[in-house]
């Protein structure tokens, strides 16, 4: 039976069969040309990458066995959801990804036939938003299979968005449908919102973005200008079939955008300018930046939902 399991007791079949220098042959063969020559990717001490005319990104975020996936992802969908999360937060700031280089932790014996299905993801992938794969490392470590992506990125213009520039009153709008993204396969198979982020960073009337990834009710918290508060309504929210507020508001992996708009933009003329560029992306007008102690009684009270929180008991 074929299975998704990343481990294997025949020793035959495990990546020690071949040792980390033919491994590193292996995987420059599987990157095909999403791997450039030497010096530019793998092959030498350091990559040598070109110099960017405009202010560069950089971001890392890993995928583990056990917590960002398990055998009900395949290894080639594992290799796909590294690199898109890492795509998800370079459009965050209205940038497009350009370069990547991964580290890998794993267990002897991880499967060769796994760690091939896992780069055939990681190199599809690429390919898909042209981002070259120019270098990486390996380390053994026992019971592991886990990898950390951090991928480079540029500015496609001269403004980027943060999430420190929203302002009080300023309109919440969200990408897509939030909750379950664990039980609906969205945490493997989203499409990261990567032109349509750098449609909003063109926009002069959007002061703040970022992209969701713990839950909406935590990740809020971020954008929230001084002197401020969420104000979101429980009736506004795009739920996935079948999702509660609750799962919307905190189960997480949704890899939507979320900014803020201008209080002095038409909120319906944004949307529809949207509608036209992206119609088969859902926009919602979720809330706003309500002055401090000024919240509306219909407005959720969002410290009473908690997002995913990493390093706590939870
Ligand atoms: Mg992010």
């Amino acid at each position: 039976m074929k299975t998704n399991i990343p481990f294997t007791l025949d020793t035959k079949k495990s990546i020690s069969a071949l040792g980390e220098t033919a491994l590193i042959k292996q995987i420059k063969i599987w990157l095909g040309k999403t791997n450039p020559r030497s010096p530019f990717g793998i092959g030498d001490d350091c990559a040598v990458l070109p110099a960017s005319k405009t202010s560069q990104l950089v971001t890392v975020d890993p995928i583990i066995y056990g917590r960002h996936f398990d055998q009900s992802v395949t290894a080639e969908q594992a290799g796909s959801k590294l690199l898109k999360r890492n795509i998800s937060d370079i459009a965050a700031m209205g940038g497009k990804p350009t370069y990547c280089v991964i580290s890998l932790s794993l267990d002897s014996h991880v499967k060769l036939s796994w760690l091939k299905s896992f780069y055939t993801g990681l190199r599809k992938t690429a390919e898909k938003y042209f981002i070259l794969i120019v270098g990486g490392d390996i380390a053994e470590t026992k019971g592991a299979c886990s990898a950390t992506l951090t991928l480079l990125g540029k500015t496609a213009s001269k403004r980027f968005l943060t999430r420190h520039s929203a302002k009080p009153n300023d309109f919440i709008f969200v990408t897509g449908k939030l909750g379950l993204s664990l039980q609906s396969g969205h945490h493997y198979s989203f499409t990261p919102r990567l032109n349509e982020a750098l449609w909003i960073s063109k926009q002069t009337a959007v002061n703040s973005l970022m992209d969701l990834s713990d839950g909406l009710a935590k990740d809020i918290n971020c954008l929230v200008p001084k002197k401020a508060v969420a104000c979101i309504y429980s009736d506004k929210l795009p739920l996935r079939s079948k999702a509660s507020i609750k799962e919307a508001l905190c189960d997480g992996e949704d890899y939507e955008l979320l900014f803020t708009v201008s209080n002095k933009t038409n909120p319906e003329h944004f949307k529809s300018r949207w509608k036209k560029k992206f119609p088969n992306v859902e926009l919602s007008l979720i809330g706003h930046m309500c002055p401090q102690g000024k919240r509306p009684s219909n407005a959720l009270n969002l410290s009473a939902f908690q997002g995913y929180e990493h390093l706590s008991k939870q």
